[in-house]
């Protein structure tokens, strides 16, 4: 398959990429850089079946990739992490409307051309359920967000854009997924996008204090990254008209707290807590509801916080022998 990944180069596309290259696809990764690293697909470029695209979603496509028919888009691009979408708010807005505008009109011009639909899924997140009065969150839920906080325009930006990728399967037949992803870690995180989990392993490794916002009572659930790319691979795989949302997560809850002792038991170091204010209108929970996935995909999420904590404990530690050589 020739497959077309935005935002190929973050955390979650370099590991995307670096799967679908391992089972045979062709990879178009793009990326223009703003929120990742290129170091995370450099051990890819020299796999004939890894291209590299630098490019803004909010341009237009160059005119070689335009002209490509692809099987598949998983449009991913998007600051993610809350200190990066608010580094400039107007700018992730853009990215989730204009971005996600150029994207859909480029499938609708490869399914005229080639009279088949791309198949485009769109990758959404927990946070359009925003701080949630439903607990856990199933997808018809439809959220308690604050249309003019600072997260609104990461939450409010994947809402919109939510929008548009339905609205192009209602008016132009598009094939489309629309999947909400639940926080999720693993190697290829970025060391400084601010995440709770990479703070905590990163505060651990350098001898520093934990930093907990607020109480460290809020909690999450966090999937590791394998059972995420299981899960939204088998979903794009999925010949069935369903164009979701479908949430992909882990029902396994933690408080902050709890995570911040796991982190410190798998490490096998110790550290104090430092307790900072709460960024404003931070989700005092977030857990989902996965029966719909399990129902049509038979997926679930397998890999236990202890497990995958100590593989991406694992891989900081060797990030950080590495540039200490
Ligand atoms: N958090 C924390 N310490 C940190 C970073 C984050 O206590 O050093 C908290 C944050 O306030 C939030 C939770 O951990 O309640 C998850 O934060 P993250 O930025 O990882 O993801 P999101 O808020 O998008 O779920």
């Amino acid at each position: 398959m020739k497959v077309l990944i935005t935002g190929g180069s973050g955390f979650i596309g370099a590991n995307l990429s670096e799967r679908l290259l391992g089972d045979g696809h062709e990879v178009f990764c793009m990326d223009n850089f703003y929120s990742s690293n290129k170091s995370n697909v450099e051990d890819l470029l020299s796999n004939q079946n890894f291209k590299l695209i630098e490019h803004d979603i909010l341009n237009d496509l160059p005119e070689d990739v335009h002209a490509m028919d692809f099987d598949q888009i998983y449009h991913l691009a998007c600051p993610a992490s809350p200190p990066r979408y608010q580094k400039d708010h107007v700018y992730t807005l853009r990215v989730n409307f204009d971005g996600t505008l150029n994207m859909l009109n480029f499938a609708k011009d490869v399914a005229a051309r080639s009279g088949k639909s791309p198949r485009f899924l769109f990758t959404s997140t927990s946070e359009v359920y925003g701080d949630p009065l439903e607990h856990p969150q199933s997808e018809e839920y439809r959220g308690n967000v604050n249309p003019n906080g600072i997260r609104s325009c990461y939450d409010e930006g994947k809402r919109v854009a939510e929008s548009l990728v339905m609205n192009f399967y209602h008016a132009y037949g598009l094939d489309v997924k629309i999947v909400r992803i639940f926080n999720t870690y693993g190697p290829k995180m970025d060391a400084d996008d601010g995440r709770v989990v990479s703070n905590f392993i990163i505060q651990a490794l350098n001898g520093e204090d934990l930093t907990i916002y607020g109480d460290g009572k809020q909690t999450r659930s966090f999937q590791y990254i394998d059972d995420l790319l299981n899960g939204i691979i088998s979903y794009m795989e999925l010949d069935e008209d369903f164009p979701g949302p479908m949430n992909i997560g882990t029902p396994d809850e933690f408080t902050i707290l709890d995570l911040a002792e796991k982190v410190l038991a798998v490490t096998g170091l110790g550290a104090d807590l430092k307790f900072c204010s709460l960024p404003g209108d931070d989700p005092l929970q977030r857990c989902p509801n996965t029966a719909l996935a399990k129902q049509k995909l038979g997926w679930e999420a397998k890999v236990p916080l202890d497990e995958g904590l100590k593989k991406t404990i694992d891989y900081f530690r060797s990030q950080v022998e590495r540039q200490g050589k």
